[in-house]
């Protein structure tokens, strides 16, 4: 489904990646952990196509197209979706007004009917059930005053609506009470059928806790440094990032 190649990157001049190989087929999760400043989040906003951040080397194939060629609506449409690390407030534009503009211009870009306000509202209000948020939440403001926790599950929400191929969440555990973890990872569940696949970048194992990853991969200094299964992740949690020795030191 995705094929990363070699992927060099840079913000302002700085290069952040330096060099990222990772192969995604369908209906895997993988998750990616590492240090602060690692280029984490920097790999999410490449992928989704986010201005000021440049490609300078490598590349990335979405299915059979070349991913960084494509405009970021392109890249909504043919099934990537990024959980922002900080979603964005847009007052005085109701949730359900942008959702459902949002899945019907994907809809459309896929050549399929548009939702009536009726199915659209059938289904938004079954999301928001999914995520433990009251159907109100649907007429205020995006994000608007929403506590973390609600943003957080209003993502989950908008990754339900947009029905994806490759979700990228992005420390999508920072600041979330056990309970708004739990949401976030039964979406996430809910959401895996075989053939839907994750990116989960995630600070701290216990995300992975509940949601359980196929592979994981360790990223320092713009480097995929190791990869194993959900072990490495209870490696990390226990042991710190020491244990990688010679290759995080030198990634370092
Ligand atoms: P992580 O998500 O792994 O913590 P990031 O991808 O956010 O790491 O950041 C990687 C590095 O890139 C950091 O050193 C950070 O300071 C730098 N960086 C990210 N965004 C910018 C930016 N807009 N301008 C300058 N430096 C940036
Ligand atoms: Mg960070
Ligand atoms: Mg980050």
């Amino acid at each position: 489904m995705l094929k990363i190649s070699d992927l060099h990157a840079s913000v302002e001049e700085k290069s952040i990646l330096n060099g990222v190989d990772l192969e995604i087929n369908p209906g895997e999760v993988h998750a990616i952990m590492g240090p602060n400043g690692a280029g984490k989040s920097t790999l999410g906003y490449v992928l989704s196509g986010r201005d000021g951040y440049e490609v300078t080397g490598g590349d990335v194939k979405f299915e059979e197209q070349d991913l960084l060629d494509m405009e970021v609506e392109e890249r909504a449409s043919a099934g990537l979706f990024l959980a922002f690390q900080y979603p964005v407030e847009i007052p005085g534009v109701s949730n359900m007004e942008f959702m459902k503009e949002s899945v019907n211009a994907i809809r459309e870009q896929r050549g399929e009917e548009p939702l009536s306000a009726a199915e659209f509202l059938k289904k938004a209000k079954a999301a928001c059930k999914q995520v433990q948020l009251p159907a109100d939440f649907l007429k205020r403001g995006v994000n608007e005053g929403f506590s973390g926790g609600e943003k957080k599950r209003n993502e989950i929400m908008q990754m339900i609506l947009l029905e994806p191929k490759l979700c990228i969440l992005d420390e999508s555990d920072s600041g979330l009470d056990i309970d708004a973890l739990q949401v976030v990872a039964d979406g996430v569940n809910s959401q895996r059928d075989g053939k839907r696949s994750f990116i989960v970048v995630t600070h701290y194992q216990r995300l992975l806790d509940y949601i359980k990853p196929d592979f994981v991969h360790i990223l320092a200094n713009g480097k995929i440094v190791k990869s194993g299964d959900a072990s490495l992740a209870q490696q990390v949690e226990k042991e710190g990032y020491a244990f990688l020795g010679k290759a995080f030191e030198e990634a370092e």
